[in-house]
C-alpha cells in the first residue's frame, strides 16, 4: 500500500447486511484476500451464512442486534438494495461503504430515475402514480403500451404489470402501495454498465455484457455484447461515472440500460455487486467481488479485463438446479455455481454457469 492509505490489514472482519448469493460470493472473495467475513439478514435461507464465521439471523429493526453486529466489524457492507436505510444509519457511518445515500436513491424507482437525469441519463417516459387516478392520468399522458412498477421493492420482474392498452389497464388491480407508470422502450438488446470506484475516486468499469430477460428475470449475460450495445457503452459510461461521483460511491455499481435506436435509455441501477456481473469471476482479471471487497477495504482495485474473446453466463432457475451438474460437459469449460438454496422451486435463482472460450460457443 501506498504510504497514506489506510488499507483494512489482514485478519480483520468484513460485515456483511443481507444473507443471499451475492454476498456468499462477496464474502468467498473476501475470504480469499484473508479476510473474516460476518453477516446479517433476518432469518430466511441465509446461504451467505455457510461461508461466514457468523452470521446474526436478526430483524433489520433490531438495535441491539446490530449494534452487536457493528461492534465485531471493522468495516461493512451490503449486499441487498432493500436494506431499510434506518438500518445501515444506525451503524458506524466511518466504517461503512458505499454511503446510505446511495441505497434512498435506488430503494425508489422514482428518486432513481430523476437522479440518474440529473447525471445525463435519459429514461424511458414516466411518471408518478401514488393513486389508481394517477395512473389512468399517467397512460393519457405516456400512452400504452408501458410498464406500472411498484416505486419500492420490485426485482426480477416481480411488482411490475405489463400495460398493452389503455382498455388493459382496466383489468389491473392497483397495488396498495406508490407506483411508476413508464413507457415501452422498444429496444434491440438490454445492457448494463458495472464499475468499482475506490476511496480515492479511481473507476474502472468492466466490459458491458449483453443481458437477456425472461419475464422481467435475467437469463443471460455475454460478453462481448455486439456492435449494437458497444457503439453506446461510451455514453452509457459517462453517466454512470458521473452518478457514481455525485453519490461519493465506494464499491462496485452497477446501472442497467436499453439499447435504442436512438441510444442508450436508462432502466435503473443497483447500489451493489450484480447478476449481470457474475461472468466477472473466471472471465475477468479481477471479478466484481473481489473489486468490491478491494474498495471498501482500501486496497488497490484490480483490472477489469476481459480474459476470454467469449464469456457466456446463464442463470440456473428452480429445479433446473437438481441437475445442474450434467451442465459439467458443456462445450466452453463451464464453471457451475449453486448456491446451495434449500427450495429449488420454480422462478427462484439457484446458481448460474459461466462459459469462457476464445472464440464464441453454439450449443
Ligand atoms: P426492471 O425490474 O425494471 O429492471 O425490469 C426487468 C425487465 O423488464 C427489464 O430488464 C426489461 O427486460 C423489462 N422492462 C422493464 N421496464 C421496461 C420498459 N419500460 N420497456 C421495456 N421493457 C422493460
Amino acid at each position: 500500500m501506498s504510504e497514506g492509505n489506510a488499507s483494512l490489514p489482514p485478519g480483520s472482519t468484513i460485515g456483511i447486511l443481507g444473507g443471499g448469493q451475492l454476498g456468499r460470493m462477496m464474502a468467498v472473495a473476501a475470504l480469499q484476500l484473508g479476510y473474516r467475513v460476518i453477516g446479517y439478514a433476518p432469518p430466511g435461507d441465509n446461504v451467505a451464512a455457510d461461508v461466514c464465521s457468523d452470521f446474526f439471523h436478526k430483524a433489520w429493526g433490531d438495535a441491539e442486534a446490530l449494534a452487536a453486529f457493528a461492534q465485531k466489524c471493522d468495516i461493512i457492507t451490503w449486499e441487498f438494495e432493500n436494506v431499510p436505510v434506518q438500518t445501515v444509519e444506525a451503524l458506524p457511518q466511518d466504517r461503512l461503504h458505499p454511503h446510505p445515500r446511495a441505497l434512498e436513491t435506488a430503494q425508489d424507482r422514482l428518486r432513481e430515475k430523476q437522479f440518474a437525469s440529473e447525471h445525463g441519463a435519459r429514461p424511458a417516459p414516466f411518471a408518478s402514480a401514488e393513486t389508481e387516478s394517477d395512473f389512468k392520468d399517467a397512460i393519457e399522458r405516456i400512452g400504452a403500451p408501458g410498464i406500472l412498477k411498484t416505486a419500492r421493492d420490485g426485482y426480477d420482474g416481480k411488482g411490475q404489470w405489463r400495460v398493452r392498452s389503455a382498455q388493459d389497464a382496466q383489468a389491473i388491480r392497483f397495488p396498495g402501495q406508490a407506483c411508476v407508470y413508464e413507457g415501452f422502450v422498444d429496444f434491440d438488446a438490454e445492457f448494463s454498465v458495472i464499475l468499482v470506484r475506490g476511496q480515492d475516486g479511481e473507476t474502472r468499469f468492466w466490459a458491458s455484457p449483453a443481458n437477456v430477460h425472461d419475464d422481467g428475470m435475467l437469463t443471460s449475460s455475454t460478453v462481448p455484447a455486439g456492435d449494437t450495445i458497444d457503439a453506446m457503452v461510451e455514453e452509457a459510461r459517462a453517466i454512470a461515472g458521473k452518478v457514481a461521483e455525485a453519490l461519493g460511491y465506494v464499491g462496485v455499481l452497477t446501472l442497467e440500460f436499453f439499447a435504442t435506436k436512438d441510444g442508450p435509455v436508462f432502466n435503473e441501477m443497483a447500489p451493489r455487486v450484480h447478476n449481470s456481473g457474475h461472468w466477472t469471476i473466471e472471465g475477468a482479471a479481477t471479478s466484481q467481488f473481489e473489486n468490491h471487497i478491494r474498495a471498501i477495504c482500501g486496497l488497490p482495485l484490480g483490472s477489469t479485463d476481459t480474459r476470454f474473446g467469449w464469456v457466456e453466463m446463464r442463470n440456473i432457475v428452480g429445479p433446473d438446479a437438481l441437475t445442474a451438474h450434467a451442465m459439467l460437459s458443456e462445450k466452453g469449460e463451464p464453471h457451475l455455481h449453486l448456491y446451495g438454496k434449500a427450495d429449488a422451486k420454480e422462478g427462484r435463482k439457484m446458481g448460474h454457469v459461466t462459459r469462457v472460450s476464445h472464440k464464441r460457443q453454439t450449443g
